[in-house]
């Protein structure tokens, strides 16, 4: 068995020091999600080197600095300490046995692209070659095979020691940024009144449910199940809705009311939506759309009674409605199997059809009107 020693003595606070004071200094540090190292707990750093008396240098130097260490004694070893301990940096001899640093450093860039399925760099650990070859080929090859830097032998202890600091800290870096355009993207998809999707997340959702059931009712198909219209899994259906004389309710009531009555509605919305595939958005307006991937026209015409029941137990009063003493809402629901040859954009203009039927035969009702697709 090959030996592998992991420890966790020497800590200082230092690094969380160091940690702690960039996040003064950058405005969109602060309230983001943690990077995968928590502040508590310092970094740690895997050393992959054959020579021992160099390990045992690297790891004191290391555990002065503050950080958790682990090694290895060979590229093989290395690899299989990355996927074990997940290291936050890796420091890697060039020259060793049974694998050399160079096939290190390209397996790990595999595994990293395997992690995140693309190439990011806030999912990549940054590797240090540590080389006694300061040829200019070596130095190219280390780079290559995905190496961030390199220091060589003799080492300059101060220079290794500063090479550490500032790769873990771009590491960091990149992380926060990452999860700060996260949440960015998940504010741009947001309707900021009614903390539902805004009409932007709806139509990214309906095309993504749209191309995912086409995938899968095709694999349904290839492998020999018969699909029917009704009860279907491939099932897309959609409820659009409109709170009824929505304007009256503005007009007497004042916008302010009409705005916590939208925000009320949308919770309604969301409680009688459970599933995690569900989509509630503010179409527009007081107007709201319901997505419901893998659901037949059955399913949405009760969920779709599910929301008219959780809209009159809101008993919020419209004075100058014509249809009820509270506020009432008319849907319009439909139900498809999505198919290639069709858009998405056919299942709203026949969900809005309902919608206004739904208004012209009296409000505070649902109508259903299926879409069949031509196969
Ligand atoms: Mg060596």
């Amino acid at each position: 068995m090959p030996s592998l020693k992991y420890t966790t003595t020497g800590l200082t606070r230092g690094w969380t020091r160091v940690l702690n004071d960039r996040r003064m200094e950058n405005p969109i540090a602060g309230g983001i999600k943690k990077s995968s190292t928590p502040d508590k707990e310092p970094p740690l750093i895997l050393i992959v080197d054959d020579d021992r008396f160099m390990r045992d240098l690297l790891r004191q130097v290391m555990e002065k600095e503050g950080y958790r260490v682990a090694e290895a004694e060979n590229g093989l070893q290395g690899l299989e300490a990355y996927i074990r301990l997940h290291p936050d940096m890796v420091l890697v001899d060039a020259i060793m046995p049974v694998m050399d640093g160079f096939t290190c450093c390209t397996k790990l860039q595999a595994i990293f692209e395997d992690d995140s399925g693309e190439y990011d760099f806030a999912s990549h650990t940054p590797i240090l070659m540590i080389t006694s070859l300061e040829d200019s080929k070596s130095v190219d090859q280390a780079f290559e095979v995905g190496a961030v830097d390199f220091v060589t032998k003799p080492i300059h202890w101060a220079v290794l020691r500063q090479r550490v600091r500032r790769l873990l800290e771009q590491a960091q870096l990149y992380r926060q940024l990452q999860a700060a355009n996260e949440e960015l993207q998940r504010l741009a998809f947001l309707d900021g009144l009614t903390r539902v999707a805004n009409r932007r997340g709806f139509d990214q959702a309906l095309e993504h449910e749209w191309r995912r059931l086409i995938r899968e009712s095709v694999s349904a198909k290839n492998a020999g199940t018969e699909t029917h219209f009704v009860q279907n899994p491939s099932s897309l259906s959609l409820i659009l809705c409109d709170v009824d004389f929505f304007k009256r309710y503005n007009d007497s009531c004042g916008h302010l009311a009409g705005d916590e009555c939208l925000q009320q509605v949308a919770e309604a919305l969301r409680r009688a939506v459970n599933r995690p595939g569900d989509l509630v958005a503010r179409y527009g307006g007081e107007e709201f759309a319901v997505l419901l991937p893998n659901t037949d026209a059955a399913g949405a015409v009760s969920v779709a009674q599910k929301i008219r029941t959780e809209i009159r137990n809101l008993q919020i009063p419209h004075p100058t409605s014509s249809v009820s003493e509270f506020i009432t809402i008319s849907l319009g629901v439909t139900a498809t199997i999505p198919c290639p040859n069709t858009a998405p954009c056919e299942l709203i203009s026949i969900a809005d059809k309902a919608l206004y039927q739904a208004k012209e035969s009296g409000r505070d009702r649902l109508i259903l009107k299926i879409f069949i697709l031509p196969n």
